[in-house]
């Protein structure tokens, strides 16, 4: 709470005495605005958010990443499931490397997940690497960032090869481009990142929606200009 406040200090400069009356007012309303909001976030944020500076590493260089939340099943094609990582696309050998410095905690083939690696950040942040077509690295290992752990691939359920990547904080998955991004801001701005951190509150974690999805993309962002429009007149000649 203190780095919100002091957040709030340096985004609200003290007022200089020769200022008029309605600016005295609107910067009142503004602090009041603020205060709200910090209110609203920290109502929000029962679970206090782990550090994440120790993420400095993308786990695939160089690719696109998308998919965390609700969707419809790539694999079944019908129904909504949760999909709780970023998948990175690249072709199957692709290195894998390891987010951030840390122990790996797990390391073969799981279920769904098929050839999958655990690491350990410590302060509860772990993150989990999966399909991969080859396993290089093992329990118990010390890794840094950027070491190399394994290689893309398309083993456990999935469609085609790519990396399915989750970050999970004191074991719930969040979305992990938003925690990297947040990890980049905690190395350079950390009350900054205080207040980012809210994005991974669970409850909206819990109900994101991946906006890769079709779906969801013509709910949320469909043909805006069409809602509630009237329909069309249909010329019947
Ligand atoms: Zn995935």
């Amino acid at each position: 709470m203190l780095r919100v406040l002091a957040l709030v200090a340096f985004l609200v400069p003290a007022t200089a005495s020769a200022e008029s009356a309605p600016t005295v007012q609107a910067q009142l309303s503004f602090r009041d605005f603020i205060h709200g909001v910090v209110d609203k976030l920290e109502s929000w944020n029962d679970t206090a958010i782990p550090d994440l500076s120790v993420l400095t590493t993308e786990p695939v260089e160089r690719t696109e990443s998308s998919g965390y939340g609700w969707r419809e099943d790539p694999v079944r094609r019908r129904g909504q499931r949760f999909h709780a990582g970023a998948d990175f696309r690249a072709d199957p050998g692709t290195p894998v490397l390891a987010a951030g410095n840390g122990v790996v905690v797990f390391a073969k083939r799981w279920a769904g997940y098929g050839n999958v690696v655990f690491i350990d950040h410590g302060g509860g942040v772990i993150t989990r690497y999966a399909h991969m077509r080859k396993i290089e690295t093992k329990v118990g290992a010390a890794v840094t960032a950027g070491t190399r752990i394994g290689q893309v691939g398309s083993t456990g359920r999935t469609t085609g090869p790519h990396l399915h990547f989750e970050v999970r904080l004191d074991g719930r998955p969040v979305d992990p481009n938003t925690a990297l991004a947040i990890a980049e801001l905690a190395r350079e701005k950390p009350e900054l990142a205080h207040i980012a951190s809210f994005a991974l509150s669970p409850d909206l974690q819990r109900s994101a929606k991946d906006l890769q999805d079709r779906k969801n993309r013509r709910e949320l962002l469909g043909r805006p200009e069409r809602r509630g429009a009237p329909k069309r007149q249909r010329a019947l000649w």
